[in-house]
């Protein structure tokens, strides 16, 4: 069987976190190394590997998520602007096989990005 991946464990509660929301379907936490002043990654319980392994049945899992991640950016304070960032598969930048949305903000973000 696959080794869980490592927020599956945060999920768990096999390795801490800094968890700033929970629900049924998902949870927010800080991101270990963070490339912002606020940055969450926001996942979902249920193990997808990324976005490009979502199906149709997923479709009202990741709209919660996003508004999930609306709440959040007014709970952390981001009324200037915030980024939502998916990386998916290798030449996305994916590290870690399970779906992740970043949330970024708290500094202007440039663009394009690298
Ligand atoms: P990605 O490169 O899009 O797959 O993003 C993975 C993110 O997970 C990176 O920003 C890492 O800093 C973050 N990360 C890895 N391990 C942990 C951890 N134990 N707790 C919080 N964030 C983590």
């Amino acid at each position: 069987m696959a080794q869980p991946t490592i927020f599956q464990r945060i999920i768990e509660r096999e390795i801490p976190a800094d968890i700033v929301y929970e629900d049924d379907e998902c949870l927010a936490f800080r991101d270990i190394a963070p490339q912002a002043p606020v940055h969450v990654l926001v996942i979902p319980k249920r193990p997808i590997k990324s976005w490009a392994t979502l199906d149709d049945g997923d479709a009202a899992l990741v709209a919660h998520i996003v508004l999930v991640i609306r709440n959040l950016a007014v709970e952390l304070q981001l009324e200037d602007g915030y980024r939502v960032v998916c990386n998916s598969g290798d030449d996305g930048g994916q590290t870690v096989d399970h779906l992740h949305f970043h949330l970024m903000g708290g500094r202007p973000m440039r663009w394009p990005p690298g």
